[in-house]
């Protein structure tokens, strides 16, 4: 077993500090058991904890970190925006080349607007779509996740799924009224439940690939089905690309399938590993943004200079460098197919799900392409299975619903690491 001396003690600590001892609440560990891993500093595939235990990364940050930790490209443009200081709250030059960098990767964006988070982006989106079409409803789809933002913990993935609250306290129920939900993949069900709203739904928000209950794809035409219905009805169609965004192709998922939403949220990877959020999309919708439209969206910190130099860093690297996604999606593919072929070694048949570089084991040998189906899920044997690969410096999410990100830090070296800890992990879990 690893020594976690000094995490423990931290977390005895923080735990007195901070509501849960962390300050989200998938860090915890909860659905897992056992208390999370304090880390001290990361570097490539690795992190580095407090007791001095090395991890290789399969979170990442939950996505933002697709280069590794510390890619020299980014510290040194962040080292460069420095030498200028930290914020001014005044417009700058690097805000309007990351403006024109976005639009250039994902051309969908007409205009873009900078926020600090995914979950800024995803309010005002919403916020936006309203007042564009003087509506009020919004229809998401279960185990989604768009942030914590009230109109979406209805039904919501990610955290609120792991800990059994995708319906939070403090939502009021005239805002939960106006949320929709229905299930991933099911395009009778979201055509149902327009036809029983005329002219009421203001915007569709979903993931295009689900991160947030464990990896989920859309299924064939499932995409543009939606497209369709959204034209048809007057609904804002929003691709929540948070985690897709410059992930699954340069120019997200929105690429990859040949789908183009009305407006699309970003975060992760756009802000290189520091805070920034954006959304953007039809300039006719975005328009609608203040000072140059009605629906008011502000932000003192939008379009910090060190933030804005990270991502603006980080997004042109992976756009001079379109190669990348092929390293990527094969390494990903010799870990997801080396997982399942592991499983069925086992007799296990669980299933695994693949995009590009984002991947899930699931603990159920039953297809999975919707909540219902992620939640078939043996999470007790998850759990065993997580903490078996902790113990063999192999860090994954602590939850059966998240997804694995995978980044090109990941050598074929490691991926054989991962693979002999994946059998003996899925051995000792049962
Ligand atoms: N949307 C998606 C798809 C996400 O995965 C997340 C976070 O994981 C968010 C929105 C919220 O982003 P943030 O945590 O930066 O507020």
């Amino acid at each position: 077993m690893l020594n976690h001396t000094n995490s423990a003690a931290l977390f005895d600590q923080a735990k007195s500090l901070i509501p849960g001892g962390v300050n989200s609440p998938v860090r915890a560990f909860r659905s897992v058991g056992g208390g999370p891993v304090f880390m001290q500093s990361a570097q490539g595939a690795w992190l580095t904890d407090v007791d001095g235990n090395r991890y290789v990364d399969f979170i990442n940050s939950w996505g933002p970190m697709i280069l590794g930790h510390a890619p020299e490209v980014v510290l040194e443009a962040v080292r460069e925006a420095l030498q200028g200081s930290l914020s001014f709250g005044a417009p700058t030059q690097r805000e309007v080349a990351m403006a024109g960098l976005i639009r250039e990767m994902v051309p969908s964006i007409e205009k873009v607007r900078l926020v600090n988070s995914g979950t800024e982006a995803c309010m005002s989106a919403i916020r936006v779509a309203r007042g564009y079409t003087g509506r009020s409803k919004i229809i998401k789809f279960e185990g989604c996740y768009h942030g914590h933002g009230d109109s979406f913990l209805i039904a919501a993935g990610s955290g609120a799924l792991t800990l059994g609250t995708p319906d939070s306290a403090g939502v009021t129920e005239g805002v939960a009224q106006d949320t929709i939900t229905v299930a991933y993949n099911d395009l009778a069900a979201v055509k149902a439940a327009v036809d029983a709203n005329p002219e009421q739904v203001a915007a569709l928000i979903l993931e295009p690939v689900v991160g947030n209950m464990g990896l989920v794809a859309p299924g064939p035409g499932f995409l543009q089905g939606l497209r369709d219905l959204c034209t048809a009805n007057g609904i804002v169609l929003i691709f929540d690309e948070v985690m897709t965004g410059f992930r699954l192709a340069p120019g997200g998922a929105q690429e990859l399938y040949g789908v183009t939403p009305d407006l699309t949220t970003l975060g992760k990877i756009i802000g290189g590993g520091l805070p920034v959020g954006a959304y953007g999309g039809r300039e006719d919708i975005m328009n609608c943004v203040a000072p140059a439209g009605k629906v008011y969206q502000a932000g003192t910190l939008s379009g910090n200079p060190l933030a804005t130099a990270a991502g603006f860093a980080q997004l042109s690297y992976l756009r001079d460098n379109p190669a990348l996604y092929e390293q990527l999606n094969a390494t990903t593919t010799r870990l997801a197919d080396g997982t399942r072929k592991i499983a069925a070694e086992l007799g296990l048949n669980y299933t695994v799900n693949q995009v590009g570089s984002m991947f899930s084991l699931f603990f159920t040998a039953e297809p999975v392409n919707s909540l219902d189906d992620a939640k078939k899920s043996d999470t007790a044997a998850f759990g065993r299975y997580f903490h078996a690969m902790l113990n063999r410096g192999i860090y994954l999410a602590p939850s059966q619903y998240e997804a694995l990100f995978v980044s090109t830090a990941i050598t074929s070296d490691i991926v054989d690491l991962y693979l002999s800890a994946c059998r003996e992990s899925l051995q000792e879990a049962h």
